[in-house]
């Protein structure tokens, strides 16, 4: 049996899937967060003490200031 995921709204190329968390006591949290699956993306849903939450920023690497355009650049194998 295969589980399918929702396909990401956002750029329509991942998926949702969902992550667990663990609280302070050991006890799991299940299904907290949803994160696409496209790493260029990465749109996240989650929920924190009630509140949701929705693309909260995983990581600030796209925000940075230095924009370094050899980022962008894909060598070649
Ligand atoms: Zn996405």
């Amino acid at each position: 049996m295969e589980m399918s995921f929702p396909l990401c709204r956002r750029c329509h190329e991942g998926e949702l899937v969902p992550l667990s968390d663990f609280g302070s006591q050991g006890a799991s949290i299940e299904y907290k967060a949803w994160i696409c699956t496209n790493p260029e993306c990465l749109y996240n849903i989650k929920i924190r003490n009630g509140d949701i939450i929705i693309n909260e920023n995983v990581t600030d690497a796209s925000h940075m200031n230095n924009h370094s355009h050899a980022m962008g650049r894909r060598g070649m194998p």
